[in-house]
């Protein structure tokens, strides 16, 4: 396995969806390439910090009934 190759699977390496023969490739390129080693780290942390940001954040029920409570005022007030 080369860099190209790396480069072009290492999003399913990150999903976790590569192959298990196909992970292993990628392992041992890794031990003898740092820069593939730095890229795929530094892709890592990318999409650590995105899954992060775009998780969705349950907002607590008191808040969310608070929510509705105060739209619901103001479309009233509205009308
Ligand atoms: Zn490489």
């Amino acid at each position: 396995m080369g860099c190209d190759d790396v480069k072009r699977i290492i999003y399913f390496f990150l999903d976790g969806t590569l192959a298990e023969t196909k992970r292993l490739d990628i392992s041992k390129h890794l031990t003898l390439c740092p820069e593939c080693e730095t890229r795929i780290r530094i892709q890592k942390r990318l999409r650590d910090f995105v899954l992060r940001r775009l998780a969705p954040v349950p907002a607590p029920q008191h808040l969310k009934i608070r929510l509705s409570r105060s739209l619901r005022a103001m479309v009233v007030g509205l009308l």
